[in-house]
C-alpha cells in the first residue's frame, strides 16, 4: 500500500479497524440558556408551553418506537416514563399555575418546577420514585429545547450516513448507535480498552478515540475520515484523498475475506499446537458474531450490559433467558460468563451508589456483589439453571485475595444446594475461574492455582494497575504498554501457576487479539486467546504461520530485555 498524503490529521488512537468515510455529526450538547422574563400575556404563554410539550410528546414517540424496534420493548420503556412524565397533571398545573401567578416565562416557570420535583423525588426512600427524577431531569431539558427553538441532539435519530464526533461515548451511547447510518465515530477522550471502544469493535464500527481536539476542530458537516486502522482522522480531505482511502478500504475489505476462508478451521500452529480462539461478547446479539467469525467458544461474556441502560435490575428469569442463549447458541462449545463487573467506566445510575473519586478502585465487581449479596445470588441462581443448556463455566472479577474467592465460591455453592433442594436442575461439573486482573492476584498464582479451576488473565485492568495509567485517559497511554517486560513477566507467573497445578490460563484482555503481542503469548504457553471477534480470523491467521518452539525462545528472551521498544524490536524481528 502506497504512503498516503496527509492533510488536516488528527492523530488518535485506533480502537477499531476499517475506515469510514462521511459528513461529521457532532454530538455536543447544546447550551439552553435563558433567564427569567415578565411577561405580559399569560395565556400565550402557556399555549406556548402546551406547544411545547406536544412536540416533545410527539418526538419522544418517535424515539420510542425507533428503539423497540432496534433494541427491543425493556430498553424503550424508558421513553414510556417520560411520556408519564409529560402527562403529569400535577407537574403541568404547576408550571402554568407559575406561569400565570407570577407572569413570568414558561421556560423560568418550567425550571423552578421541575427542579422543586426532582429534589422531591431524590429525597425519597423508594428507589423507583427516585428514579423518577433522572426522568423529570430528561424531560425538563426536551421541553425546554422546543421552547427555546434550540435542536436536541439525538443519535437514535440520525438518518443519513455520519461519522458521529463527541468528547466521549458512554458504553450505552455506543451500543445504542444506528450502524445503519452511524459509519464510524471520533472522540477526544477514551484508550483502545474503554468500553466503547470495545464496542466499537464489537459492532464492527471505525473509531479512533483520544484525539484530545476532535470536537474542537470538527465542525457538523465536515467531510471525515476515520482510518481506525492507523488512528487517524481526515478532516475535509481533497477527492484525491478520498479516492486513497476508499482503495485503503477495499485492500482491507480483500484481506478481511481471506481472513474468512479460516472460519472453520481450527487455530494450530506451524509445528502442529492447538490454542483456542475465543470470543469477547456483551450480549446475546453478539453470539452470531462470534460463530461467524470462527470462534471456538466465549471466553468472556460481560454479563453487566444486561444490567445496563435500563431502569431497574434485570429479574431472575430474564438473566436465565439470556444466559440460556447465549450457552446454545455457542452450541457446546465453552462459554465463560463473568459475574457483574460494574464499576470503573459502566455505571449503574439505578442503583444509587455514591459517586466515588477513583472508580476504577473502588467499590466495584466482586467488591459489590460480596456486599450486595441479593444480586448476586440473583445471578447465580440464573447461571446455575442455564447451565444445563451447555459448556457453561463462571468467572469471577476483580479478585483481589483468595478470601474473597473463597467467600464468592462459598455463596455459589450455598445457591447450589438451595436449587438441589427445590429440585431444579444445574450442572455438576462448571468450572469455577477468576479473573486476574490485579497485580496482587498475578504475584499470587502459585495460590490460587490451587482453588480455582482456570484463570483468565484480564490485561485491560492488569496493565492500568500494574502501571498506575488509567485505561480511559488518553494523555497516560504512553504508558500503556502491553509489551512491556514486567507486564509480560507478570502474565508468565500466571500461565505458568496454572500450568502446574494442571489448571488452563486464557486471556480475554484485548492484549490477546493484539498481533504483536501474540507470537510471545503463543511462546509463554497461553492456551486461550479470547478477543473482540472481528479480531479472531486476523489471529487465526497470524498463529498459523507461527512455530510454537521458536516463539517459545522468542519469549525468553524478551522476559530478559529492560524496555517495551526493545521487546516490540524483538518480535519484529522474530515475525518477519
Ligand atoms: C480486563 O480487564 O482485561 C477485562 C477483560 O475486563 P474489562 O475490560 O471488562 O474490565
Ligand atoms: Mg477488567
Amino acid at each position: 500500500m502506497g504512503e498516503i498524503t496527509k492533510i488536516s490529521t488528527l492523530n488518535g488512537i485506533a480502537a477499531s479497524g476499517d475506515i469510514a468515510i462521511a459528513k461529521a455529526y457532532c454530538l455536543a450538547e447544546p447550551a439552553l440558556f435563558f433567564g427569567v422574563k415578565m411577561i405580559e400575556d399569560f395565556a400565550q404563554e402557556i399555549e406556548r408551553f402546551r406547544a411545547a410539550i406536544a412536540k416533545s410528546k410527539q418526538e419522544i414517540k418517535k424515539i420510542h418506537d425507533a428503539t423497540k424496534i432496534k433494541l427491543g420493548k425493556d430498553n424503550a420503556a424508558i421513553f414510556d416514563a417520560h411520556l408519564l412524565v409529560l402527562s403529569d397533571l400535577e407537574l403541568i398545573n404547576a408550571v402554568e399555575e407559575t406561569v400565570k401567578s407570577q407572569q413570568i416565562n414558561a421556560e423560568y416557570a418550567l425550571q423552578c418546577t421541575s427542579d422543586r420535583f426532582i429534589s422531591m423525588f431524590e429525597q425519597m426512600d423508594n428507589e423507583y420514585m427516585r428514579e423518577r427524577a433522572a426522568d423529570i431531569r430528561d424531560v425538563t431539558k426536551r421541553v425546554l429545547s422546543h421552547l427555546l427553538g434550540v435542536e436536541l441532539v439525538n443519535p437514535g435519530m440520525i438518518s443519513e450516513e455520519v461519522i458521529i464526533v463527541a468528547k466521549d461515548l458512554t458504553p450505552s451511547d455506543t451500543a445504542q448507535l444506528n450502524r445503519q447510518f452511524v459509519k464510524g465515530f471520533t472522540t477526544d477522550i477514551g484508550g483502545r480498552t474503554s468500553h466503547s471502544a470495545i464496542m466499537a469493535r464489537t459492532l464492527e464500527i471505525p473509531a479512533v478515540v483520544g484525539t484530545k481536539v476532535a470536537t474542537e476542530r470538527i465542525n457538523h458537516g465536515d467531510l471525515v475520515i476515520v482510518d481506525g486502522i492507523s488512528g487517524e482522522v481526515i478532516i475535509n480531505p481533497t477527492e484525491e484523498i478520498v479516492a486513497q482511502y476508499e482503495k485503503k478500504k477495499a485492500d482491507f475489505a480483500a484481506q478481511k475475506a481471506e481472513w474468512a476462508k479460516l472460519v472453520n478451521e481450527k487455530t494450530v500452529s506451524a509445528d502442529g499446537h492447538h490454542v483456542e480462539l475465543a470470543a469477547n461478547i456483551g450480549t446475546p446479539n453478539d453470539v452470531k458474531g462470534a460463530i461467524n467469525n470462527g470462534g471456538e467458544g466465549v471466553g468472556l461474556y460481560r454479563t453487566e450490559f444486561l444490567y445496563m441502560g435500563r431502569e431497574h435490575l434485570p429479574t431472575e428469569d430474564e438473566q436465565y433467558e439470556a444466559y440460556k442463549s447465549v450457552v446454545e447458541g455457542m452450541n457446546g462449545k465453552p462459554v465463560v460468563v463473568r459475574t457483574l463487573d460494574i464499576g470503573g467506566d459502566k455505571e449503574l445510575p439505578y442503583l444509587s451508589l455514591p459517586k466515588e473519586i477513583n472508580p476504577f478502585l473502588g467499590f466495584r465487581a466482586i467488591r459489590l456483589c460480596l456486599e450486595e449479596q441479593d444480586i448476586f445470588r440473583t445471578q447465580l441462581k440464573a447461571l446455575l439453571r442455564a447451565s444445563t443448556a451447555g459448556n457453561l463455566k463462571i468467572m469471577f472479577p476483580m479478585i483481589a485475595t483468595l478470601d474473597e474467592f473463597r467467600q464468592a465460591k462459598a455463596i455459589l455453592e450455598e445457591e447450589k444446594q438451595k436449587l438441589s433442594a427445590e429440585g431444579i436442575a444445574f450442572s455438576e461439573s462448571i468450572e469455577l475461574g477468576i479473573m486476574v486482573e490485579i497485580p496482587a492476584t498475578a504475584i499470587l498464582a502459585d495460590q490460587f492455582a490451587k482453588e480455582v479451576d482456570f484463570f483468565s488473565i484480564g490485561t485491560n485492568d492488569l496493565i492500568q494497575y500494574t502501571m498506575a495509567a488509567d485505561r480511559m485517559n488518553e494523555q497516560v497511554s504512553y504508558l500503556y504498554q502491553p509489551y512491556s517486560p514486567s507486564i509480560l513477566r507478570l502474565v508468565k507467573m500466571v500461565i505458568d501457576a496454572a500450568h502446574k497445578e494442571g489448571k488452563w490460563a486464557g486471556m480475554c484482555g484485548e492484549m490477546a487479539g493484539d498481533e504483536t503481542a501474540i507470537p510471545v503469548l503463543l511462546g509463554l504457553g497461553l492456551d486461550e486467546f479470547s478477543m473482540s471477534a472481528t479480531s479472531i480470523l486476523k489471529a487465526r491467521s497470524l498463529i498459523k504461520r507461527l512455530n510454537k518452539s521458536e516463539m517459545k525462545e522468542l519469549a525468553q528472551n524478551v522476559l530478559n530485555m529492560s524496555t517495551t521498544t526493545e521487546v516490540k524490536a524483538a518480535i519484529t524481528a522474530a515475525v518477519k
